[in-house]
């Protein structure tokens, strides 16, 4: 089923998650982590694709997986980095014969100090998305990417919407955003793309907050606010474990049950793998949650 038809009835709750690095985490992944995520009945659970490194044959294997052992629709990621036409016939190809229904068409970050040629055929996730729709006539949904504090190499949140808006013409029918940590980012937004005519259900990235290093890093990597509340928060107990773990796990429960009661089109999980963490959160958030996913 494509999951552009299961939002046209209700609001989704996704997961996303990530092929392993090493060979023999696979396995864990499978037999654990979709199975606790699956328990939680998510409407789709997407999986991440590297283009350059070892996790690339492994997107469609997961995506598979998770066709074949949960009710949950897998959204296989793919990228137009170093993607020639006969690479992404070859993986629609093996998606399709796996009854995959649904692709996120993405650009895909830029590898540093790499000699494979980055972008042959495709240099935007709409040219990826156009090119699948068209030679796939409709076969699969086609969902992309968006940035409520812009994409880092955009100009303005104005142009970075005025692309989403082509990337909705090429055919993606609902978007996940990038992680914010900040809800008042997202409204605001939400407002300014509904104003620019992007009519797709545009559903909400929620990275559970577990570290003070990792804050640091998706604050290095994607350039989003952070709440001072919470950067005083962790400042004030950056040396104990428990403290932070329980100031993240009620941040991110709290950002979500915030975003329920504004009506968002969805909630987007980047799970990180971290099944027990997410377990918590879902326990935090179920009474909401419940009569929201309905
Ligand atoms: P694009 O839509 O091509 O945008 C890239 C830049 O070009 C932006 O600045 C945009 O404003 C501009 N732009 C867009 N369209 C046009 C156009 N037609 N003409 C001119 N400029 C344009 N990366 C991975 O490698 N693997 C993954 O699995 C992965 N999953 C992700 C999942 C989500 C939900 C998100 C938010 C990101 C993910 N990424 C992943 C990261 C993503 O690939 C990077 O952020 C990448 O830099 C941009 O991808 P995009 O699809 O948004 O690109």
């Amino acid at each position: 089923m494509k999951i552009s038809e299961i939002l046209a009835k209700k609001k989704t709750l996704s997961f996303e998650i990530f092929p392993p690095k090493r060979e023999e985490d696979t396995f864990t992944l499978i037999d654990k982590t979709i199975k606790k995520l699956a328990s939680y009945k998510p409407d789709y659970m997407s999986v991440t694709y590297g283009a350059l490194g070892n996790t690339l044959s492994n997107t469609a294997m997961i995506a598979k997986t998770i066709k074949e052992n949960t009710d949950a629709q897998p959204l296989a990621h793919l990228t137009c980095v170093a993607s020639t036409r006969e690479k992404v016939d070859s993986v629609c190809d093996e998606l399709s014969s796996y009854g995959v229904e649904n692709i996120l068409t993405l650009r895909g970050d830029i590898p540093k100090d790499t000699t494979t040629p980055i972008f042959s055929d495709f240099k935007h996730a709409s040219d990826l998305a156009s090119y699948i729709k068209a030679k796939y006539n409709g076969k699969f949904g086609m969902a992309g990417a968006c940035y409520p504090e812009k994409h880092p190499e955009a100009d303005s949140i104005s142009t970075d919407i005025e692309f989403m808006k082509i990337k909705q013409d090429s055919g993606m029918e609902f978007f996940d955003s990038q992680l914010f940590f900040d809800n008042e980012v997202f409204y605001h937004f939400l407002l300014k793309a509904r104003k620019a005519g992007i009519t797709a259900p545009i559903i909400p990235g929620i990275m559970p907050v577990t570290s003070y290093s990792q804050i640091d890093r998706m604050i290095q990597v994607t350039g989003c606010k952070v709440p001072l509340k919470l950067l005083n928060q962790f400042d004030r107990y950056k040396d104990d474990k428990a403290a932070i773990e329980e100031i993240g796990l009620i941040f991110t429960s709290y950002q979500i049950l915030d975003l329920m009661a504004n009506d968002v089109d969805g909630i987007h999980i980047y799970s990180m793998n971290k099944s027990e963490f997410i377990s918590k959160l879902m326990d935090n958030i179920s009474y909401v949650a419940s009569d929201f996913f309905k």
